[in-house]
């Protein structure tokens, strides 16, 4: 079961040690978690443009994976959970309706990220999106990114296929 509180859409940022080292960026909208492979990770600083390139959903109990994808398996390496929290769209439509018309305003409440977003989609473009802090309390300029994978934290992973692949080989 994924945790909720007062029924809040989660949010969730996996750290993909796959052949290139990515984020990927969940984002629960009508039960599944719609996603985005950014490859310089989300950032706090709202100069910072993050090229998000959508790919296919995930199911709502991916949230929490966590482990080594094996050899041969499509994005074979460590996934850890970078971040993890609740968002809140802004404006008077949800994201759902937002995602549809290619431009989402929202708000994290995460660990490392936090307050209001912006994700817009290249004009013309079907799957290539930009994730961009916007101008906030929390913005900060001199942020840069940190790994949430330690040497300690890949010993204690486990070797796992992710669920999604499982249900779709
Ligand atoms: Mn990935």
């Amino acid at each position: 079961m994924i945790k909720r509180e007062k029924g809040k859409p989660i949010f969730v940022v996996h750290e993909h040690h796959a052949s290139h080292l990515h984020y990927d960026f969940r984002l629960e909208i009508e039960g599944v978690l719609k996603s985005w492979a950014i490859p310089k990770g989300p950032s706090m600083n709202p100069t910072d443009k993050r090229l998000a390139i959508m790919v296919e959903d995930h199911p709502l109990e991916y949230a929490k994976f966590e482990g080594i994808i094996p050899e041969g398996h499509y994005g074979a390496g460590a996934v850890v959970i970078w971040d993890r929290g609740y968002y809140l769209p802004l404006g008077d439509k949800g994201l759902e309706v937002q995602l549809k018309m290619g431009k989402m305003d929202f708000i994290l409440q995460g660990k490392r990220l936090k307050g209001a977003f912006t994700m817009m989609l290249f004009r013309g473009r079907k799957n290539q999106w930009l994730l961009i802090k916007k101008n906030d309390d929390y913005a900060d300029k001199t942020w840069k990114i940190e790994l949430a994978l330690t040497k300690e934290k890949r010993h204690r992973l486990k070797l796992k296929t992710p669920p999604c692949e499982t249900k779709n080989p």
